[in-house]
């Protein structure tokens, strides 16, 4: 180890920093944010400083530090961009015994400033010992995304509880298991999103639970939209809550890039192989979300894309509502939007389209009879779900009903994966052009002049054709 790691208190105590440009103001920021009292020496101050002007434990001095300037400092930053200069300040501050850091010369240096991921009052520093920069703050990039932005939301709530739970359940060990199950639950999801109220009554009645049931109880659902398809397009959100899953249900749609992100020992049942409108079917995975909740787990319903987009979310959730079984519902990217993204045609452009409309002509019980007209027109953009079993009587329907067959009209199979392919056609011509393709799905269709942006706006070159997967009709 390069560094002693240690977080120091430097609350109402004195520290210097040398030097008056940028570096020399973050700097001083950071030790008026750790509560010290800060002299700045700067004979030419940036306005960088001017902000920091406003904190009372603040002050500036326009000249170098001279010995009796530095009686009871307990910490020196320099930075001045001087090398001489540097050098000076740092032969002044260990003459006095000051511990010293000076910028961008590690060799002059007592301590580190380490990178810092800021939870407040959770704090992480990394330092590399000084090998790379550069890797500390690629770390540093990991650890933001990995910790939510409301962790320190987290931290004052636990601390606030602490002592109370420590009189309720003395057993050390019942302790710490209540405290896990806790932080992992819809409590500390509360927390996180700053709804200290609810957080509270939450932690309340899972203590009065815990003293009426003991300590096993009640799981929970999390009904999560896995996106279309690329785990990179998952919320912060998803990903947390699929990896406290103890059992996960998932359908076809799900990519197993995704499911590999549940924990290994999660128990996994497939609920895709019944047709999509099979009434029963539906019922039996909500019954199966209902009794794996009330074994205690945490049950994760994995859907594709968003599950209140077409994806029958509504209605699974509404049997644990009716039941009484707790849930939480995460968004996900709905295939329309991850195909608009990933094969360049925006859904709205202001030469083109001011309103976008998801439609599917695919009810609960067959096909569903729809006013194309009125939804195929200039100015509006339709992306249909569901749509390639029915493609031709649909693009019939629509000349039929009197919309322009020349209307431009793609079809994207596995948007947003890495076997997506993209037909450009029109509405006489896209149904063959998809079959001659040999598309299988799933398939967003979009129709509207939008579609004609892809030409420019095609940036996804990925794919396994040469020709970027795009097919050509007229
Ligand atoms: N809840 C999902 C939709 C479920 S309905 C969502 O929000 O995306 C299933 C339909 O979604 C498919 O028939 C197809 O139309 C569409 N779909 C899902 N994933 C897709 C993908 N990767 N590429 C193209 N279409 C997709």
């Amino acid at each position: 180890m390069n560094h002693l790691p240690i977080f120091l208190d430097v609350k109402g105590k004195r520290a210097a920093v040398v030097g008056g440009g940028g570096a020399a103001a973050r700097r001083a920021e950071t030790l008026l944010k750790a509560g010290a009292r800060v002299t700045a020496f700067a004979p030419a101050p940036g306005e960088e400083f001017a902000e920091l002007a406003r904190h009372a434990s603040f002050a500036l001095l326009a000249h170098e530090p001279e010995e009796e300037d530095l009686a009871g400092v307990l910490v020196c930053i320099v930075a001045t961009d001087d090398a001489a200069t540097d050098a000076r300040m740092h032969a002044l501050a260990k003459a006095a015994g000051i511990l010293t850091n000076v910028a961008a010369h590690p060799e002059l240096c007592d301590f580190v400033l380490p990178s810092i991921v800021d939870r407040d009052p959770v704090t992480i520093a990394i330092s590399t010992g000084g090998a790379s920069p550069i890797l500390a703050r690629r770390l540093r990039a990991k650890l933001e995304a990995a910790i939510p932005s409301g962790y320190g939301r987290l931290a004052d709530f636990v601390r606030a509880a602490r002592s109370r739970i420590a009189v309720r359940l003395p057993d050390r060990v019942a302790r710490r298991r209540f405290w896990e199950r806790l932080l992992d639950g819809p409590v500390a999801e509360l927390a996180l999103a700053g709804d200290a109220a609810r957080a509270e009554a939450g932690l309340i009645a899972e203590l009065d639970r815990i003293a009426t049931f003991g300590e096993s109880g009640m799981g929970e659902v999390y009904l999560v939209g896995a996106g279309p398809g690329d785990p990179d397009l998952l919320t912060f959100r998803a990903l947390r809550l699929m990896q406290q899953a103890d059992v996960v249900l998932y359908d076809r749609l799900v990519d197993p890039a995704i499911l590999d992100l549940v924990p290994r020992d999660a128990e996994r049942v497939y609920v895709g192989k019944r047709p999509r409108n099979d009434a029963a079917a539906q019922g039996e995975i909500s019954q199966m979300l209902v009794r794996f909740a009330r074994q205690g787990k945490r049950v994760l319903r994995l859907k594709g894309g968003d599950p209140f987009v077409f994806g029958r979310g509504g209605e699974e959730i509404e049997t644990l509502a009716d039941q009484g079984v707790p849930f939480q519902v995460c968004p996900g990217i709905t295939a329309a939007i991850g195909c608009s993204a990933y094969s360049g045609i925006p859904l709205t452009h202001r030469d083109h389209a001011q309103a976008c409309i998801f439609v599917t002509a695919q009810g609960k019980d067959g096909p569903i009879a729809r006013d194309w007209k009125a939804l195929v027109r200039p100015g509006q953009t339709v992306a249909i779900y569901m749509g390639l079993g029915r493609i031709e009587e649909t693009m019939s329907d629509f000349v039929a009903q009197g919309v322009d067959a020349r209307t431009p009209a793609a079809i994207i199979d596995n948007g947003a994966r890495p076997n997506q392919r993209v037909v450009v056609a029109t509405v006489a011509s896209l149904a063959k052009a998809a079959r001659d393709e040999g598309l299988r799905g799933p398939t967003i269709i979009i129709v509207g002049s939008v579609v004609t942006l892809r030409e420019k706006l095609n940036w996804n070159q990925t794919g396994p054709r040469p020709n970027a997967g795009t097919t050509r009709q007229e």
